[in-house]
């Protein structure tokens, strides 16, 4: 490896490379300077593979194995900061940890992170790296996550990162004001970003824009 391969390769997982994707972020009208400055302290080429960490900075999903893939970094940053909605910040449900890099994100917004994964290699790998970065508030398990996490319940905050139709299980364990952000599947094929708020037994529908996630499966794997 010579000079410029090796400055290369720094430059691009680099901090100044991270400020310049939330200087993007910003541009696309994120606002919320609390997961501004969460998604500048996550460093996104560590969720991904090596191979891939040149490109990790970039505003776009990436592939992490088993057909699956880490969410765009402004999906995250939109997600997050719907999030943001909840009255309080002590509890989160993500269903689909996927990489990690979103419960890591997560984890500088809420005092504790559950987070999901049906597939069993990925929720290892994605544990792995929260331990190696040192973020202990986020407990991630290899579960289907269309039964939630029920022992955990109420959640001020439940984001469903795979794209299907919601379990009443999850409206279930949202507790009173709390928020649930997902991608539903509309006719046509297309998604449709959606925060609920619960008031009571009554859910406001608010819809954040058009996203586009893998399937939510049932069942492990
Ligand atoms: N939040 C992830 C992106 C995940 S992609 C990140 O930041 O990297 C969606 C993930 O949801 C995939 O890994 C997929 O396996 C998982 N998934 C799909 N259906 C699921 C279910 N029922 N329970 C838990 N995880 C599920």
């Amino acid at each position: 490896m010579n000079a410029g391969t090796l400055s290369r390769g720094i430059g691009m997982t680099s901090e100044r490379t991270r400020r310049r994707l939330i200087e993007k972020l910003r541009e696309q009208g994120i606002t919320d300077e609390r997961v501004l400055s969460a998604m500048t302290a996550t460093p996104r080429h560590m969720f991904v593979d090596e191979a891939l960490s040149s490109r990790a900075y970039e505003n776009s999903a990436l592939p992490i194995g088993r057909g699956q893939t880490i969410s765009q970094p402004l999906v995250v940053a939109m997600m997050s900061a719907a999030a943001m909605a909840a009255p309080r910040r002590e509890k989160a449900l993500e269903i689909g940890t996927g990489s990690g890099y979103q419960a890591a994100v997560l984890a500088r917004l809420f005092h504790k992170v559950f987070s999901t994964e049906r597939i069993g290699e990925l929720a290892r790998l994605a544990r792995q790296r929260l331990h190696a970065l040192k973020i202990h508030n986020v407990y991630a398990r290899h579960a289907d996550g269309l039964e939630g996490w029920p022992g955990q319940a109420p959640f001020d905050a439940i984001l469903v990162t795979a794209g299907g139709r919601i379990p009443e299980a999850l409206f279930e364990q949202l507790g009173e004001g709390g928020v649930l952000v997902a991608p539903i599947d509309e006719s046509g094929g297309v998604q449709q970003l959606v925060r609920y708020t619960r008031n009571g037994d009554e859910f406001e529908r608010e819809n954040l824009g058009g996203v586009s996630f893998v399937p939510l499966l049932e069942g492990l794997d």
